[in-house]
């Protein structure tokens, strides 16, 4: 069952009179109720534009999405709008950034609560604050206490906790474990899975590497410069990846058998990504690509289904096109 569905959707940014960041140019994809779906990508690429963008925290600049039906980015009554937002949250990268200092715990966690009138009883939103501590794995001493007193690991539960307080059915997270010590990851990995699980949750998790999205994913999505280059469920993406940068990336993972080490083929990505205000002709990945072929200059690849559920953007799979 489709909760989301991503249609062509672009997210320009004016750079300068001329100039236009193509953050995010043209993505297609849906997400499952319930699952995970892992955005993956080297920085720049236009993941976290992309997950702001989903959550309307940006405008459209073109392409819409839909939640339940409904395009996100039509014009909206205020209700409809506060709805919107209340459904669809976000956990980020930083918690620290991300919690106002000078307010306690307590208040950043009802914050939404406040914003959208869901309780109004002072002694009943106290519990409800305190209920949401403990489901995080924190208490209610430290509803008043302030963030800085607390570790990254903690203040991450402390973000975890305030996107949940308004019964949200789907959540952004945005490198949730990318700033914690890797003792911590797997926690807050974990949390999220049970949250999953007990709140029927759907995610969009983004990062920046294919291991660390694999645990979590259900499916996952790969992209470069500003496009979707490959969609597959996790299992199948792993196993048989088909676009020359998902495997260049899947390369880029140390495996633990020195068998399977040896039967993979290494591919090493040369230089730099190019600008997202200038990108290359045809396929983006060109200048990069050890595959590419004449045609990768002139055609832009068609992101298209190539089997069941497998979802690839270049010529390598388009009967038209092999030379
Ligand atoms: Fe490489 Fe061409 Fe495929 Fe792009 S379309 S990934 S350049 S082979
Ligand atoms: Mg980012």
């Amino acid at each position: 069952e489709k909760l989301l569905e991503i249609k062509e959707l672009k997210r320009h940014f004016k750079v300068d009179r001329k100039n236009v960041l193509k953050a995010v140019d043209g993505i297609t994809f849906d997400i499952f109720k319930g699952e995970t779906f892992g955005l993956v990508g080297e920085s720049g690429c236009g993941k976290s534009t992309a997950g702001r963008t989903i959550l309307r925290l940006y405008e459209a600049t073109a392409g819409k999405v839909e939640f339940q039906g409904k395009n996100v980015h039509s014009k909206k009554s205020k209700k409809e709008l506060k709805n919107f937002n209340r459904k669809m949250q976000m956990i980020f990268q930083d918690p620290y950034a991300s919690l106002n200092p000078r307010m306690t715990v307590k208040d950043i966690i009802a914050e939404g609560i406040d914003i959208h009138g869901i309780i109004k009883d002072k002694k009943e939103r106290t519990n409800r604050v305190n209920e949401l501590l403990e489901t995080v794995g924190l208490n209610s001493e430290h509803g008043n206490r302030y963030p800085h007193e607390f570790s990254g690991g903690q203040r991450q539960r402390i973000g975890i906790a305030r996107a949940l307080a308004v019964d949200p059915e789907f959540i952004v997270a945005d490198e949730p474990i990318s700033a914690l010590d890797v003792s911590i990851q797997a926690q807050v990995v974990n949390l999220l899975k049970r949250l999953q699980k007990e709140r029927n949750l759907t995610y969009l998790f983004i990062a920046h590497d294919l291991s660390m999205v694999k645990h979590i994913s259900d499916r996952i999505g790969v992209m470069y410069l500003g496009n979707m280059v490959e969609v597959a469920p996790s299992d199948e993406l792993y196993e048989d990846p088909l676009h020359p940068y998902t495997r260049a990336l899947l390369s880029a993972i140390p495996v633990a058998n020195p068998e399977v080490e040896r039967s993979r083929e290494r591919i090493i990505i040369e230089g730099d990504v190019p600008s997202p205000v200038n990108p290359p002709s045809g396929c983006r990945f060109r200048t990069r690509c050890p595959l590419a072929m004449d045609v990768c200059a002139k055609a832009v690849p068609e992101f298209k289904e190539y089997k069941n559920g497998h979802w690839v953007a270049c010529h390598l799979y388009d009967k038209d096109h092999q030379n």
